[in-house]
């Protein structure tokens, strides 16, 4: 007898067939007594389209009427995995964020959750039921809806199964498991059996969509190991777990990670005294703008004015604009320069500290590709690069190669 939490993604759910194939599968495979709590996405590209669907009204895709529309595709798979159920004679019921328990709190679209308090859940749960809840939504203080940012169902499922101490959580996608890189980019990338909460965070927050980074946070705190693995077949898949409990040795690298959706802004000429960093950054976080690589450099030794340079996810990039526009204007930068066309390609990997030269090998993959490197960042357990978004397939591919080619790293 186990309490799990089974997420599925948008492909897994795509179609009614889909999901009376995920209800036959959770069926078969759950022994008597087993208590099954199931997270959904949105139907397919349904999110998207929902985004679509604004475009024609508004340019504007964030705040409250925004979340309140996206939240609406997490509705319909809820219901219809339900209908799925019921119409199979097994009881089920479907529970939007504010009837699980979901609280969050935060920017409209970037949301977190704060608090889960699924008594709901444990009542249905207790009744005999499959309970279904909906994916990337909260619900706020106020009573208003929110989401919790693209990929935001594995949030919802981490969060669940950690608040009511579930024995697994289990993410099925279409994948099965967690990579040495973007299939979608390298054809050969191999599949990890088992990787630390820190290295997929890490991977995560480099681009590594398989799993919102919030969601592996999430893990973290609940002390809850994660299986990322396939809706289509049954073979095991990849196990995020705390490194004390790594059965493996730990590798130099343990993958690529691609982020094609950055955003260069370079504010010019700004005058090289206390204060100017904080003025800028300040503004952005004030209006929920995150910054990621910054680098900040003196002209010359003879001219009191400095380049601050950083990037930021594009979505934001309007939001950005409206800010710093409004600092020009205010006298606070003298000149910004934006760039929508760049991409950042990372190696993550714990042992990569211990591990002289892998930083050169990486910087000769690129080289030898002919890919120019604009900024370089690092944390203790990753490297990043920022190039031409136009570069980027070819970059992740030579990296990959030059780690897990003919001789792994
Ligand atoms: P879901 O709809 O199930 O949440 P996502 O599209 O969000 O699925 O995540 C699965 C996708 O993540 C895969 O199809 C794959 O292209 C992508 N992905 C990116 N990096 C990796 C990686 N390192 N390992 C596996 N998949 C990855
Ligand atoms: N449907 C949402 C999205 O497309 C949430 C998710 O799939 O996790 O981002
Ligand atoms: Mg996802």
């Amino acid at each position: 007898m186990a309490l799990y939490v089974k997420k599925f993604g948008g492909s897994s759910v795509a179609t009614p067939e889909k999901m009376r194939n995920i209800a036959r599968r959770i069926l078969s495979e759950r022994q008597p007594g087993d208590q099954i709590v199931i997270v959904v996405s949105a139907m397919g590209d349904s999110t998207d389209d929902l985004l679509a669907l604004a475009s024609q009204v508004t340019k504007d895709h964030f705040g409250r009427e925004m979340d309140m529309l996206l939240t609406t595709g997490e509705q319909v798979s809820i219901a219809l995995m339900a209908l799925t159920f019921q119409a199979m004679g097994v009881p089920a019921i479907s529970l939007t964020a504010a009837q699980a328990g979901i609280i969050a709190e935060g920017a409209f679209s970037k949301a977190d959750i704060v608090d889960v308090r699924p008594d709901r859940v444990f009542r249905e749960l207790d009744a005999g039921k499959i309970v279904i809840v909906a994916g990337f939504q909260g619900v706020t203080s106020e009573g208003d809806v929110v989401t919790l940012g693209r990929g935001g169902s594995d949030t919802t499922a981490v969060a669940l199964a950690g608040a009511m101490k579930a024995d697994m959580c289990e993410i099925f996608t279409d994948v099965d498991g967690v990579y040495s890189a973007d299939p979608r980019y390298v054809p050969d990338a191999v599949k990890i059996d088992e990787i630390t909460n820190e290295e997929m965070l890490e991977m995560a927050r480099l681009g590594a969509g398989v799993m919102q980074p919030k969601s592996v946070e999430m893990g973290m705190r609940y002390h809850i190991p994660i299986h990322v693995r396939s809706t289509f077949t049954k073979e095991a898949g990849t196990i995020i777990r705390e490194e004390t409990t790594m059965n493996h040795t730990q590798f130099a690298v343990r993958g690529v990670a691609q982020d094609a959706h950055i955003a260069k802004i370079a504010v010019l000429g700004v005058p090289n005294v206390p204060g100017m960093a904080y003025s800028v950054f300040n503004a952005l976080a004030e209006n929920h703008v995150s910054v990621d690589m910054i680098v900040q450099s003196i002209r010359s030794a003879d001219t009191d004015k400095t380049d601050i340079i950083f990037t930021i996810d594009n979505n934001d990039l309007d939001e950005a604009k409206k800010v710093l526009e409004a600092l020009k204007q205010e006298g606070g930068v003298p000149d910004v320069i934006y760039s929508d066309d760049k991409a950042k390609v990372s190696i993550v990997g714990a042992g990569m500290l211990g591990a002289p030269g892998i930083a050169a090998r990486m910087f000769g993959a690129l080289g030898r590709s002919g890919v120019n490197i604009d900024i370089i960042s690092t944390s203790e357990i990753s490297i990043s690069c920022l190039i031409p978004r136009t570069d980027l397939t070819k970059a992740v591919q030579a990296i990959h190669k030059e780690f897990f080619g003919s001789e792994q790293a």
